[in-house]
């Protein structure tokens, strides 16, 4: 029920959002939930509010700002190139006083646990940077040293951390589905018999003439 709230208002900027103390009232008033307290309501929102995705319309708002930043960025591969953009729950961490939550951050890029935990993969974080930068290619040189910089920080602490004896790296720019625009790497500790797949994992053997068909095509797109 509150999560129907919260999604609602995912698509509105900050200040038109409901408070908690709104959203307890309504608890109250309107639904007869007068055993339920405020830090109770404050501790869920809290919690939930980062990780609900945006309603449909919200991503229109997203694609009008990148617009935007395309349009005075001069180098796409401008670092610079996008600030934040308030319905993304990453540019909100990445702006916010959160730092129990927070492993590290210098002035453009931070490290937090993943919003949703593998049970066999516990200690997945991501790498992100603090400008609402949508893809891979949309960083220039010095982000990408930075956030490859925090990537084997994390990997070298992996099994001291959480006793795992490695770890996988992904990344995804734009993948149907996916979720919140906002680049991020991830580091997924690995164990023994953990499960983890990539989706789509199944391989055949490839012949040289397909994979020389497939190097002229990038070698084509790279000009
Ligand atoms: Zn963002």
């Amino acid at each position: 029920m509150i999560d129907d709230l919260l999604h609602a208002d995912r698509g509105k900027r900050p200040q038109h959002r409901r408070t908690i103390k709104a959203i307890h009232e309504w608890l109250v008033t309107q639904h007869g939930a007068t055993g339920i307290s405020y830090s109770t309501v404050r501790d869920y929102v809290t919690d939930r509010r980062p990780i609900l995705p945006p309603p449909a319309d919200a991503f229109m708002d997203h694609s009008a700002h990148e617009q935007r930043s395309d349009a005075v960025r001069q180098d796409p591969r401008d670092e610079a190139c996008a600030s934040a953009n308030d319905d993304c729950p990453f540019c909100l961490i990445g702006a916010g006083p959160d730092q129990d939550i927070v492993v590290f951050r210098t002035g453009s890029i931070f490290v937090i646990p993943a919003l949703r935990q593998r049970p066999a993969n516990p200690g997945q974080v991501i790498v992100l940077p603090v400008d609402h930068v949508t893809a891979l290619h949309k960083a220039g040189p010095a982000l990408l040293t930075e956030l490859f910089n925090a990537v084997t920080r994390i990997t070298a602490a992996m099994p001291a951390a959480f006793d795992a004896p490695g770890s996988t790296v992904f990344q995804n720019n734009n993948t149907p589905g996916q979720s919140l625009p906002h680049l991020h790497i991830h580091v997924v500790p690995r164990f023994a018999g953990d499960g983890f797949v990539i989706p789509g994992l199944a391989t055949e053997p490839a012949s040289r003439r397909l994979r020389a068909g497939i190097a002229g095509r990038l070698r084509q797109a790279l000009g």
